[in-house]
C-alpha cells in the first residue's frame, strides 16, 4: 500500500480527492461526518509543507454546474474544523485559467477546495482532457475518498494515472480494517444483509455464500425471499423480477453448511408513517392488507444468538425502516448485539452507518466504513479501480 509516510510533500502542490458528498437539506449540511473524516489527511499534508488542493463530488449534478450542488457550504464548514482559511476556488468549469492562477499563488500549508468535480461531464467518464486539466494543477495525487474508489473517475483513476500517488489516512484505515476479513476471517464469519433492495445486493449475496458460516437477510429485501418461499407478504416491498434469483440463492445455500436466517416474525402496519399503529405477526400471518416494516422480537433473538458466537461480522443494510419509529427496533437491537458481541465487526452502507451513529454505538463497532458500494465490492473480493490505480502510479 502506498501510504502518505512514503511521500515527500514539502513545497509541493498536492491534489487530494476526498469524499465531501455530505447530506444536505435546504442548503445546510445535515451531517459533517465525512468532512471530519478528511481532517487527518489534510492536517498531515499541511504539517508536511504541502499546498493542499482538495476535490470532491457532491450529489448528482450530471455534468452541469448547478448551484444546489456547489461545495461552497462545505468549504465554510471545513474552515471551521481546520480553524483556518480554506480558499474555495469557485468555477463552473472546475478547472479554468483563473483556477490555475489561484493554485499557483498557494503557499505551503494553505488549503484550497475546487468546485464539485461532477460539474464537468469529464469526471464520471474519466475523460482524458478533464483528467489532464486536473493533473496540471499539481505534482502529487492523494486518494482519500474510499466511498468512490469503486468508480473509475477522472478525479481518482485519471489523476493516479498521471501523477505519483498515495492513499490518504482514511483509505489506509479502511483497507487495513477490511484486510483480515478478506483474507482469513476468524470463524464463525457472519454477514447480515438488509436495506431496501435485493437488486442492490445481488453481487454480495451470491459472493458471500462461498465465504460465510452464517447469513442473515433482513430489511425490505427479506420479503422478496419470503415471497419466493411461497408466503403471502401482503403490501411489503417485493421485487417480483428477483423471485427466481432469490430461489436460486436459497438453493445454493441449502447445499452448503451455512446458518441461513430469514425473519420468522415481522412488524406490520397499514403504512410507513411515524407512530402508526403496528403489530408483530409470524411470517405466515402477514395477510394481504398490511406491509412488513421491521423484524420481530423472535427474529431479533435468533440474530442475537448467532452474533454472540460469531468471531467476524459484516453488516450492510438496516433491518427495517429505522428512520421511522416504531420500525427502528430491529436495527437498534442488531446494533446493540453487535456492540456486545466479541466478534470483529464491520458496518458498511450509508444508512446502516447513520443508524449506528443515531443509536450512539459508533464507538463500540470495530470499523464503520465510509463506503457503501465500495465496501460491498471489497467484500465481494473485487479490486477497487481507485485503489489499484494508486498502487500502479509512477514513483515521485
Ligand atoms: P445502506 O445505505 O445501509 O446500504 P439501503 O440504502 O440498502 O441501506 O437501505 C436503507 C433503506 O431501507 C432505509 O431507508 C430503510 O428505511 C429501508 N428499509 C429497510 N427495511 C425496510 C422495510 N421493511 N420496508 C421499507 N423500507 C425498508
Ligand atoms: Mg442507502
Amino acid at each position: 500500500m502506498k501510504t502518505l509516510d512514503q511521500g515527500k510533500f514539502k513545497g509541493k502542490t498536492v491534489l487530494v480527492r476526498v469524499d465531501f458528498n455530505v447530506p444536505m437539506k435546504d442548503g445546510e449540511i445535515t451531517d459533517t461526518t465525512r468532512i471530519e473524516r478528511s481532517l487527518e489527511t489534510i492536517e498531515y499534508l499541511r504539517d508536511h509543507g504541502a499546498k493542499v488542493v482538495l476535490m470532491s463530488h457532491l450529489g448528482r449534478p450530471k455534468g452541469e454546474a448547478k448551484e444546489e450542488f456547489s461545495l461552497a457550504p462545505v468549504a465554510k464548514k471545513l474552515a471551521e474544523f481546520l480553524g483556518g482559511p480554506v480558499q474555495f476556488l469557485k468555477d463552473d468549469q472546475v478547472v479554468s485559467p483563473d483556477v490555475k492562477n489561484w493554485v499557483k499563488e498557494l503557499k505551503e500549508g494553505e488549503v484550497a477546495l475546487l468546485e464539485n468535480t461532477r460539474f464537468s461531464k469529464g469526471e464520471e467518464s474519466n475523460d482524458d482532457a478533464f483528467a489532464e486539466e486536473l493533473a496540471s494543477l499539481g505534482e502529487v495525487f492523494v486518494n482519500d475518498a474510499f466511498g468512490t474508489s469503486h468508480r473509475a473517475h477522472a478525479s481518482n483513476v485519471g489523476l493516479a494515472q498521471r501523477l505519483p500517488s498515495y492513499v490518504g489516512k482514511l483509505v489506509e484505515k479502511e483497507l487495513k480494517a477490511f484486510a483480515p476479513v478478506l483474507t482469513e476471517p476468524e470463524r464463525p464469519y457472519v454477514a447480515i444483509l438488509g436495506g431496501a433492495k435485493v437488486s442492490d445486493k445481488i453481487g454480495i449475496l451470491e459472493n458471500l455464500i462461498d465465504k460465510v458460516d452464517g447469513l442473515v437477510v433482513v430489511g425490505a429485501m427479506a420479503f422478496t425471499f419470503l415471497k419466493a418461499m411461497g408466503l403471502e407478504v401482503g403490501k411489503s416491498l417485493v421485487e417480483d423480477d428477483k423471485l427466481d434469483l432469490a430461489r436460486e440463492i436459497m438453493e445454493k445455500i441449502s447445499d452448503k453448511d451455512i446458518e441461513f436466517v430469514l425473519p420468522i416474525d415481522v412488524v406490520v402496519a397499514k403504512k410507513l408513517e411515524r407512530d402508526v399503529s403496528s403489530k408483530v405477526v409470524a411470517i405466515e400471518d402477514i395477510g394481504t392488507d398490511l406491509a412488513g416494516f421491521d423484524i420481530g422480537p423472535q427474529t431479533i433473538e435468533r440474530i442475537k444468538n448467532l452474533l454472540m458466537t460469531a468471531k467476524t461480522v459484516v453488516w450492510n443494510g438496516p433491518a427495517g425502516a429505522f428512520e421511522i419509529p416504531p420500525f427502528h427496533k430491529g436495527t437498534e437491537a442488531i446494533a446493540k448485539a453487535l456492540a456486545e458481541s466479541p466478534a470483529f465487526s464491520i458496518v458498511g452502507g450509508g444508512d446502516s452507518a447513520a443508524a449506528i451513529e443515531q443509536i450512539g454505538l459508533a464507538d463500540e463497532i470495530d470499523h464503520i466504513s465510509t463506503g457503501g458500494g465500495a465496501s460491498l465490492e471489497l467484500l465481494e473480493g473485487k479490486v477497487l479501480p481507485g485503489i489499484e490505480a494508486v498502487e500502479r502510479s509512477r514513483n515521485a
